[in-house]
């Protein structure tokens, strides 16, 4: 009996041994992967870092490129485009316009009625979809027929709201958020695609013309009168509430920005023609470039993947359509070389699979059990990771999008540098005096709907431009601004009241 205790005992020892063995050895390896992904993470941090002063080299080197660009074509990677729009609207417009706006991701259709005071501006219509993402890779005539039948349901669900009794030759601003070289306000030829469109053979053609063309084909009575960068009408939609308004971001699918040039700065242009001695640039930042930007390996592999390698390098940092990708490929890796995420999914290896939507839930998720960043993680193929690995995740995203922010808040305070309002004016940056008050509007659906964002932003651009001269410069968040502001543009351009709401 005695023997028989000893043999158990020992036996118990041999196996309590080999189990904690095992145990100790999988923690071991569990270490191991985990110092191999904080490792990877480490890297990422350091090739993000904003720290103030590469943003204040940001904020030189754009302001140069914005001078570069306006000085002859081609002499910038912006290509500070002319748009031919001088006058900003201020209230006083009037009659019925209409809007159609092709973004990234959405396309919008929006009817407005100004009675000619700003308080009597009337959304009364407006409607959005998703671009289906066919139409990216269809032809010019799918696209634009597409538009026109859009507009064509939107006119014909109007029934009785527009009184049909008045002349109907409805006028319509084309908000068009792809590079442009205008021709005049209402006409522009397409210089290329962006954000993931690739419709061929369309590059020089007459964007105007082209929806026109698809209005009449469908036998609609509807005059495509102007033109519309979507910045620009942001810009418009700003300064019809608040004439201080100066410049306008978008940070939505891609992003870009815009503002307001004095003639005489813009060399490239001989005649620009203008009454108010200044014109609206459009700056197509997103092809912005410069080697000190905090660039990645997964940036590079990104950008080779495209389908505009070697381009728009600037949206491919700071574009919606882009943060979730760069978060998709920083998971990836870690996966690929630690099995910390499990076996690799399939499905984290599909580009663009992982939305900049999911990036701001999982790094908005304020769960104590990070249930949502489980729940998009499951969608992509990793379930069952533990909640150190999940907290990793929403690190890795805090690290992009603060990146992101930071650059966008880099880019507006290299616009206010260029005009002059960034209060460095002849070393007088405390003389409060020469300071005015400076409105930027900011739109899009990144910077609307992402709360982290838009506090990264906001701070880097009060760090970037110190308190003394933050206070004077107020960003004023525009939901739809881009559309409304559009035919608000086209109204302020035209005298003539068209159709008159009932
Ligand atoms: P468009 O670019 O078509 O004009 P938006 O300005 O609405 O459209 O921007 C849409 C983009 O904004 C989406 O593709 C996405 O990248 C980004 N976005 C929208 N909602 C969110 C969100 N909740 N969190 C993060 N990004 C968002
Ligand atoms: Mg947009």
């Amino acid at each position: 009996m005695g023997r028989f205790l000893v043999t158990l005992a020992a036996a118990t020892a041999v196996v309590a041994c080999s189990v904690a063995t095992m145990v100790v050895r999988r923690r071991m390896k569990w270490r191991r992967k985990w110092r191999k992904v904080v490792g990877i993470l480490k890297d990422l941090e350091e090739a993000c870092e904003t720290p103030l002063g590469r943003l204040r080299q940001m904020v030189d080197a754009i302001a140069v490129e914005m001078q570069a660009g306006l000085v002859s074509e081609g002499g910038s990677k912006l290509k500070m485009l002319l748009t031919f729009v001088d006058d900003l609207p201020n209230g006083s417009e009037r009659g019925t316009y209409y809007a159609l706006h092709l973004g990234g991701s959405y396309f919008r259709i929006i009817r407005v009625h100004l009675g000619g005071q700003r308080s009597t501006l009337e959304v009364q219509d407006i409607e959005r979809h998703s671009i289906p993402t066919s139409l990216m890779n269809s032809t010019s005539e799918v696209l634009f027929d597409f538009l026109a039948s859009s507009l064509q349901m939107f006119i014909e669900k109007e029934g009785n709201m527009v009184n049909l009794a008045q002349p109907v030759k409805r006028e319509l601003a084309f908000t068009f958020s792809f590079p442009v070289k205008q021709t005049s306000l209402s006409s522009g030829v397409l210089i290329k695609w962006t954000k993931g469109f690739a419709i061929s053979e369309m590059a020089g053609e007459d964007i105007a013309e082209c929806l026109q063309g698809a209005l009449n084909k469908r036998g609609l009575d509807i005059r495509v009168a102007a033109l519309v960068n979507d910045t620009v009408g942001a810009l418009s939609f700003g300064h019809f509430h608040d004439p201080d308004t100066i410049a306008a971001v978008v940070f939505g699918t891609g992003s870009n920005a815009c503002y307001l040039e004095r003639t005489d700065a813009i060399i490239k242009c001989q005649n620009p023609r203008t009454t108010s001695g200044s014109m609206v640039v459009n700056m197509e930042w997103g092809n912005f470039w410069s080697s000190r930007l905090p660039r990645t390996s997964y940036d590079i592999e990104l950008d080779a993947e495209s389908m505009n390698s070697n381009d728009m390098g600037f949206e491919k940092m700071i574009g919606g359509m882009y943060l979730g990708d760069i978060v998709r490929r920083v998971i990836l890796r870690m996966s690929q070389e630690s099995d910390i995420f499990g076996p690799i999914s399939s499905i984290l290896s599909t580009p663009f699979i992982l939305r900049t939507n999911s990036v701001s839930a999982m790094h908005e998720d304020d769960t104590p059990e990070l249930l949502e960043v489980a729940r998009i993680l499951k969608d992509l193929g990793v379930a069952e990771v533990p909640l150190k690995v999940r907290k990793l995740v929403v690190k890795i995203c805090d690290v992009v999008t603060r990146r992101a922010a930071r650059l966008a808040a880099a880019g507006i305070a290299g616009i206010l540098k260029k005009v002059g309002r960034d209060g460095s004016g002849g070393g007088r940056r405390s003389d409060k005096q020469i300071m005015r008050r400076t409105v930027v509007a900011v739109e899009g659906g990144l910077y609307l709907n992402y709360r982290m964002f838009r506090e990264y932003m906001d701070e880097a651009l009060r760090d970037i431009l110190g308190e003394d001269v933050a206070q004077h410069v107020v960003v004023k968040a525009m939901e739809d601004g881009s559309s409304i502001g559009s035919a608000l543009l086209l109204a302020s351009s035209q005298s003539v009241q068209t159709i008159q709401s009932v």
